[in-house]
């Protein structure tokens, strides 16, 4: 439902926190974030934002990438375990992503028997496994990965991507499902429209059907899932706060 990440000099985690805030007026049934600082942590809690920022409480949040959801539940009933962000079954990867995937059942058969594990009812949690099979099979890059990913995935989705082996890097992608990339200086904020984004820039991209986005060394780079380099359109916003 809400998608909310970022990456750049700022503490992640009250910007994300106060982005999914911005996106409470869409409506949804659970809340988390994953914070990547060498280690990736994942907070997540049925309920509203509030029940999460009372969950994460006094924890030791500092990070400077991370990504926030707020979920409005399609597969599996809205609980604590099927809040994203989700894992992958070596908890290196964690996911958000908003829409649905259409053909998980039969990628979560074959996955399982590649011996992932999963934990969750949710179509997510197979759009992650299949990444890190796909990264295992072909030994490639993260970003690889998710690209190939996006070939196998039949639905509509926005993903934000993190990894515990590419510590200074978030990916994101989409089809079907609105996202916007808000361009700082030196930083990076993503989200599912531009409200969150807008009390930091006015200047953003809005990721075309079948793009990804890397974003690392205050740099992104937005590719074609065929992986040809696409020229980001930049579009200054003039909204109201
Ligand atoms: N299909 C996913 C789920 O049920 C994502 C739903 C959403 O867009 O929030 O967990």
């Amino acid at each position: 439902c809400g998608i909310v990440a970022y990456i750049g000099h700022r503490e992640a985690c009250p910007i994300i926190i106060k982005g999914l805030r911005r996106l409470e007026y869409r409506g949804y049934d659970s809340a988390g974030v994953a914070l990547l600082n060498g280690q990736l942590t994942v907070y997540k809690k049925k309920g509203k934002v509030a029940d999460l920022e009372a969950f994460i409480g006094e924890q030791d949040t500092h990070a400077h990438i991370g990504m926030g959801h707020t979920r409005w539940a399609t597969h599996g009933e809205p609980n604590d375990v099927n809040a994203h962000p989700h894992y992958s079954t070596s908890e290196r990867i964690a996911i958000i992503h908003n829409g649905i995937i259409e053909n998980y059942a039969a990628l979560k058969q074959h996955l399982q028997q590649q011996g992932h594990v999963f934990h969750s009812d949710t179509d997510t949690e197979v759009f992650v496994n299949l990444i890190e099979e796909i990264q295992k099979q072909n030994s490639c890059t993260l970003e690889e990965a998710v690209r190939l990913a996006l070939h196998e995935v039949v639905g509509a989705y926005a993903i934000v991507v993190l990894s515990k082996d590419n510590p200074g890097q978030l990916i994101a992608a989409r089809k079907g499902s609105p996202l916007v990339i808000g361009i700082g200086e030196g930083e990076f904020f993503l989200a599912s429209d531009a409200t969150p984004i807008i009390e930091y820039t006015n200047e953003v991209v809005y990721v075309n059907d079948y793009e990804l986005a890397v974003i690392r060394d205050g740099k992104m780079e937005i590719r074609s899932r065929e992986d040809v380099v696409q020229t980001p359109y930049i579009q200054k916003l003039e909204l109201e706060l």
